[in-house]
């Protein structure tokens, strides 16, 4: 998707929330879109910082909420109260495996999976809107450690 259409689209939701759209808003947005990664919000924010971007902490929890009631963004919850985003604008549909000792993500899609989940909504009759699926592993590295 065209970027400035994206921009004009979070421009509108912002709006659409009588919030003010401002610089530092699209500032986050934009780091959003140009990392592939799954973070924390303190991590986008000494990315901001690193940037030149001085953005305080509740902005970017605060806009990052906004970004995902809207779509562009998802919020992962990766237990011990942490959360990560990442961006889902032109996402590919997948779920995840988290490292509980490294917090190492990992994305994985299996076929399978998705077709059984299909299967057991439809025995129901249900319609499937939405799944999220988290495997909580040990990776590699932090076995051999
Ligand atoms: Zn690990
Ligand atoms: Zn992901």
């Amino acid at each position: 998707m065209n970027r400035n259409k994206i921009i004009n689209e979070f421009k509108d939701a912002i709006r659409s929330e009588n919030l003010k759209v401002t610089a530092q808003r699209l500032h986050i947005l934009q780091n959003l879109m140009d990392n592939p990664n799954h973070r924390e919000c303190e991590e986008i924010f000494q990315d901001l910082l690193q940037k030149g971007t001085i953005v305080s902490r509740a902005t970017i929890y605060r806009t990052l909420d906004l970004a995902v009631k809207h779509g562009f963004a998802r919020k992962m919850d990766i237990g011990e109260g942490k959360a990560r985003y990442e961006n889902r604008i032109n996402e590919t549909h997948h779920d995840h495996m988290v490292c509980t000792q490294c917090g190492k993500i990992t994305e994985f899609v299996n076929n399978d999976i998705e077709r059984i989940q299909r299967e057991i909504c439809s025995a129901k009759n249900y319609q499937l809107i939405k799944h999220s699926h988290q495997l909580f592993v040990i990776c590699n590295e932090c076995q051999s450690n």
